[in-house]
């Protein structure tokens, strides 16, 4: 199939173990050329199905653990490198928009988008200094369009943050890992491969983990 995030031709993960030993990794493509790993289309939940798993994820903005998460994702990747105070996207902001709280208190403008619990579209009709994709890009169907459509929104000097776990590399690992066994996660995306995807539609990246956070900034123009 084609990959779904830079179009090249994508193989299957069960051939990248011995033998086919997993065969269960069937369901899965790597994309060679970029290295992200897909959910092939057969397997991909349907909308109401999806809408019903995101109801039912406990994301509690009064749950002290997962408010935690979140404001140690704003203050690694949003706030030492966004404009103070400014307007901030939440792109895929779910059925509880919990980082509305926490970025209201720390002065920020606050707009949701989710297409199932938010879906106004005024938000393409203006650009961006911070948007933020907190844990949403293991859910695109399309990825290779939504991160096109949200670096082309971002203003110059704008901030794009993402927050999504980087997959184990080696197959087996990747059959165990608990972040793959939810069915609305489609693909993952390594380091390389999110920062590869991002950096060629000419953003740049300023800060980066081992687990799961990037950042990059859209350079001002020069003439
Ligand atoms: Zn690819």
């Amino acid at each position: 199939m084609i990959c779904r995030l830079c179009g090249a031709p994508a193989r299957s993960l069960a051939a990248e173990s011995d033998g086919y030993r997993f065969s269960e990794l069937s369901c899965y493509e790597r994309c060679p050329s970029c290295g992200y790993i897909q959910l092939l289309e057969d397997y991909l939940p349907s909308a109401l199905n999806e809408r019903t798993r995101y109801l039912l994820h406990r994301n509690d903005p009064a749950d002290p653990g997962y408010r935690k998460w979140l404001v140690s994702f704003i203050e690694e990747a949003l706030l030492p490198y966004a404009k103070s105070a400014c307007a901030v996207l939440d792109f895929g902001s779910g059925p509880n928009p919990a980082l509305q709280g926490i970025l209201s208190e720390r002065g920020y403008g606050y707009t949701p988008f989710d297409p199932f619990f938010a879906p106004g579209e005024a938000w393409r009709a203006r650009t961006w200094p911070a948007i933020v994709v907190h844990e949403v890009a293991e859910h695109l169907r399309f990825p290779g369009v939504a991160l096109s459509e949200l670096a082309g929104l971002l203003e110059p000097g704008g901030v794009l943050a993402l927050r999504t776990r980087f997959p184990p590399e080696d197959p087996a690992d990747f059959l165990s890992w608990h972040y793959r066994q939810d069915s609305t996660h489609v693909g993952f995306f390594s380091k390389a491969c999110l920062k590869g995807a991002v950096e060629a539609l000419g953003l740049k990246l300023i800060h980066e983990n081992d687990e799961d956070t990037l950042c990059f900034k859209k350079e001002p123009y020069t003439l």
